[in-house]
């Protein structure tokens, strides 16, 4: 299949800064959509990703995957898109199609493995998917979303990860009016589930171990704040809520804040932490307490959710950043520094 080289920046290695690289993207195909990325948000599984702090990392690696542009250039038998619709690409890029979670489209399940938009296989071109920080990037038009007009587009990017895997455990728990919801730890993921849950109609609480976020808290829609740290603010709040999601990336006490469900209530996992956490039995059968996952969303979903922001204008707080300064966003990732998600305008990559 013919290819053409693109600029991107990606690392070669765990250890190295991600810097300037050349990358092959396959030409159009019959199916395919070739957009010419515009913003692309900075998540923290890029850096988990690029740091290989999973495992299964392959090299060189180019990360991105909340990725808003424009349709260039659209396969012959392309039916949603036209050139010039200002489209999404979120974490996936395909999948088997034929298994049960597909059929349900619930591609995010693929009994086969989703197709990740980077650190996946690219079988058109038997190598590994190349993400957004690039200059464009060649998708098949059924893992492409369209973006609401009403919306900021470098805004809109994290919606196509943050966004989805917020709304989507949202959903599937049925949260709304009358739930009592907690969202742990008010990062990229977590202040789109705030805004989100706000807007489905439940009372939110933000659970968080950073005191200064206390006001944005309330700016970003939550009835109450819980600092973490505060052992009385933990005790007074115990088995009140209906249901928890935690979007934390690093290591942390599950059983502290399965303590603040109520009875039959559940906690579901979004944050993806390096090591194992460890449960208590007595967290969950004293109270027949669920502790679950869930990963991103499908892509109906996710056309789901955007039309749901759209109607909501919901976009997410963002800090726009040049690529070039991408490892110093990492870093300030890692200490909680960003209100609330970087965004690469990537016309700095063009340049
Ligand atoms: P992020 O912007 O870095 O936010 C993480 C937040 O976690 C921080 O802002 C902080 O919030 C809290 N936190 C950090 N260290 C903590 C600790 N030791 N104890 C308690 N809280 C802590 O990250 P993100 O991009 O939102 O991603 C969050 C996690 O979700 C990552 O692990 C990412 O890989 C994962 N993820 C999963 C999916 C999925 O499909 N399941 C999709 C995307 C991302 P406070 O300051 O409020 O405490
Ligand atoms: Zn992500
Ligand atoms: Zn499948």
């Amino acid at each position: 299949m013919n290819t053409h080289e693109i600029k991107a920046f990606g690392t070669n290695e765990p250890t190295s800064d991600l810097k300037e690289m050349a990358i092959n993207r396959r030409e159009v195909g019959v199916r395919d959509v070739e957009i010419d990325i515009l913003f692309c948000g900075v998540c923290h599984s890029d850096l988990h990703t690029a740091r290989n702090e999973w495992g299964g990392t392959i090299y060189p690696n180019v990360p991105g995957h909340e990725i808003v542009g424009r349709i260039t250039k659209i396969g012959r038998d392309v039916t949603k898109f036209n050139t010039g619709d200002l489209v999404g690409v979120g974490c996936m890029v395909d999948s088997c199609r034929e298994c049960e979670s597909c059929k349900e489209g619930l591609e995010q399940y693929c009994e086969k493995g989703n197709i990740g938009t980077y650190n996946g296989h690219e079988k058109q071109l038997n190598q590994q998917t190349f993400g957004g920080y690039s200059e464009r990037v060649v998708v098949d038009e059924d893992f492409v979303l369209h973006v609401p007009r009403n919306l900021d587009p470098a805004a809109a990017a994290p919606l196509l990860c943050a966004g989805i895997t917020t709304y989507s455990p949202l959903n599937h728990w049925k949260v709304g009016p009358g739930t009592q919801v907690g969202i742990v730890g008010i990062g990229g993921l977590g202040h789109m589930g705030v805004k989100i849950a706000k807007a489905m109609g439940a009372h939110v609480v933000v659970i968080t171990t950073s005191r200064s976020k206390k006001g944005d808290a309330q700016r970003l829609g939550a009835d109450e704040v819980i600092l973490s740290t505060d052992q009385d603010q933990m005790s007074k709040n115990k088995g009140r809520l209906d249901f928890i999601l935690d979007c934390v990336s690093a290591q942390h006490d599950i059983n502290a804040y399965l303590g603040l469900l109520k009875r039959d209530g559940s906690l579901t996992l979004v944050g993806a932490p390096e090591h194992p956490l460890p449960v208590a039995a007595f967290s969950l059968i004293l109270s027949r307490k669920s502790f679950s996952g869930s990963m991103i969303g499908g892509i109906a979903e996710t056309q789901e959710m955007l039309d749901f922001c759209g109607k909501h204008n919901i976009t997410s707080d963002i800090e726009i950043i040049k690529i070039q300064d991408i490892n110093a966003a990492y870093d300030r990732l890692l200490k909680g520094d960003v209100k609330y998600r970087f965004v690469i305008d990537m016309n700095s990559l063009k340049n």
